[in-house]
């Protein structure tokens, strides 16, 4: 069959007539007038079909994307290429760089579409953002190119190119206002794979007005949602200050330290024995037994000072095993600790700690004033306030403190040990009365204090320990400690602790150490109280509390 044509019957003819048969009729009228008009609408489909063909082949030569090259979405970078194409930062863009074409890469904050042919986007690093626009031009950003812009999910990351031009008028939207980025190209460098749990707007809105801290039930939800969702957190301008101003006060810590003769030293954390307090150390499996992370570097630094060292001071994460749901405690947090021989008395250690605070608050208030500024937009607050005249830090012995308590109407038997309502009390009192909110409290109840405190020369109930306070709450604890080893074992005994299970740490005194005193300071609580930020949570990057290991 493949190889013969098929008979072609035109269906006008007929078959020829049969030998002998009756010879047919032609068509009637009728039905010619029915082929004519079946003909006829076969031609009119035919030629609607041409018509549209050429209208589609028109269109489709219309939507050619003149601007295809100049977006979409980038390869994944695996450092297939390096151009070293300058990028700048946004917090560099100014007016005097009219015409100039720059790329950078920054987030989408926010897009806008403006009908078809215009495309905003706030393009954002770190704290800085600038408005960025694409409008739609022959031969440069097509439709599409301005289609594919508009639907970037915000916080996308893209790589910007555009020309720099002043701002016909100041953009209030954006920190840097006084120019506009005309976009020529946009890439999208990383993109989300998850909805986005709240805008960085949002997230940077201020805080209502917080009256008592730690009762306000829907803010407590508001925090979790946002440590829930840390990373988005981290990126408001809030935070950004936060930490800025939390790596400062470490500088600055370590600044002071060293330019006075102190070493940095990195204690361990994983410990053999639950020494100082043994309900609050963390025990983690060690092999086939236990170890305990460490609750301070209290005894390593005291045996550094064994070990002639004279001054040290760490920076380094705290464990405490405390099961407290509180507003300034975490399970773990970062302590500045240090530790100093001394010549002749405590005080010598209780005025460099103070010299060091003196230091903190000042460079803070100096150099990092547009921080402060922005974390209050977010969390107002009276400015920290501290005595910096020739008297200097008021000092309070812990019994004019109380006194100051009972002055104010607490009964002085409930004052055995100043709670945390007290503190807080105290801090106002001490606010009206002396206009600062840093001080100090000194000679404590020996009582109150740990075994290897130093008891005070006239008073044995008394010792020679000090606490500092901000805005009424505690935020260092010190003391001069205990060299002499008969002594340490002594008190140790007294506060029911077998001085053969601290051997280790009792022999660096049998072996002679000179006399000496430190503190130990919670990094988070100074920025929170600093700041005014309410919850301790706020000041730790991604905190740990006994409901929260993550993230
Ligand atoms: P508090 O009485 O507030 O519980 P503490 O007396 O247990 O504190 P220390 O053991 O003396 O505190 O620790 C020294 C410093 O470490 C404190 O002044 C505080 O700044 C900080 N700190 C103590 N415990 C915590 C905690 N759980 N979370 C965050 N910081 C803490």
């Amino acid at each position: 069959m493949a190889d013969s044509a098929p008979v072609q019957n035109p269906p006008a003819e007929q078959p020829a007539p049969a030998q002998g048969a009756e010879a047919p009729k032609g068509p009637s009228k009728n039905e010619l007038k029915k082929r004519a008009k079946e003909e006829e609408k076969a031609r009119k489909a035919a030629e609607k079909a041409a018509r549209q063909a050429e209208l589609e082949a028109q269109k489709a030569a219309a939507e050619v994307d003149y601007a295809k090259d100049f977006y979409g979405k980038l390869p994944l970078n695996q450092s297939q290429t390096r151009e070293r194409r300058e990028r700048v930062q946004i917090a560099s863009l100014n007016p005097n760089m009219d015409g100039q074409t720059v790329l950078l890469r920054a987030r989408v904050q926010t897009s806008r579409a403006q009908g078809s042919k215009m495309v905003f986007l706030n393009l954002r690093q770190r704290t800085d953002s600038v408005q960025a626009l694409l409008t739609v031009a022959p031969e440069k950003v097509s439709k599409q190119m301005a289609k594919w812009a508009a639907s970037l999910q915000i916080e996308s990351i893209v790589l910007a190119e555009g020309v720099v031009r002043k701002a016909p008028e100041f953009i209030k939207s954006a920190t840097v206002g006084d120019v506009e980025l005309h976009l020529t190209k946009l890439y999208l460098i990383s993109g989300l794979d998850s909805i986005l749990p709240f805008t960085v707007d949002d997230a940077n809105r201020p805080e209502p007005p917080e009256t008592e801290v730690e009762d306000v039930q829907f803010k407590r939800v508001l925090l979790d949602t946002r440590l829930n969702n840390r990373v988005v957190d981290l990126r408001t301008q809030t935070n950004q200050a936060v930490f800025k101003l939390q790596h400062a006060i470490g500088q600055l810590f370590r600044e002071y330290l060293d330019s006075r003769g102190f070493t940095e030293i990195h204690s361990p954390k994983l410990q053999g024995a639950a020494t100082e307090s043994g309900a609050s150390v963390f025990q983690v499996s060690y092999f086939k037994g236990k170890a305990f992370l460490a609750q301070s570097p209290q005894l390593a630094k005291q045996m550094a000072i064994a070990a002639d060292f004279e001054r040290v001071y760490e920076i380094g994460p705290v464990f405490r095993a405390e099961d407290s749901n509180t507003h300034r405690h975490m399970t773990e947090f970062i302590g500045l600790d240090l530790e100093m021989a001394i010549e002749e008395h405590y005080h010598e250690v209780m005025e460099l700690l103070d010299g060091l605070f003196l230091h903190m608050f000042r460079s803070l208030k100096e150099k990092y004033s547009k921080e402060i500024e922005t974390v209050r937009k977010q969390f107002p607050a009276e400015e920290f306030k501290w005595r910096d005249g020739p008297e200097g830090t008021l000092k309070l012995s812990f019994k004019e403190a109380v006194d100051l308590l009972v002055e104010d109407g607490v009964p002085r038997e409930d004052l055995d040990d100043i709670d945390t309502v007290n503190e807080k009390r105290l801090g106002r009192i001490v606010r009206a009365k002396y206009d600062t909110d840093y001080f100090i409290i000194d000679k404590f109840p020996l009582a109150l204090r740990p075994f290897y405190t130093m008891p005070d020369p006239e008073d044995p109930t008394v010792s020679n320990s000090y606490d500092f306070f901000m805005r009424g709450e505690e935020i260092l604890s010190g003391a001069q400690r205990i060299h002499d080893a008969k002594l340490l074992a002594e008190q140790m005994r007294g506060k029911g602790i077998d001085p053969a299970s601290m051997s280790y740490y009792l022999e660096a005194f049998k072996l002679g150490c000179p006399p000496h005193g430190g503190g130990g300071i919670g990094l988070e609580r100074v920025l929170m109280l600093f700041l005014k930020l309410n919850n301790i949570r706020r000041a730790s990057l991604f905190p740990r509390d006994p409901k929260r290991l993550e993230p």
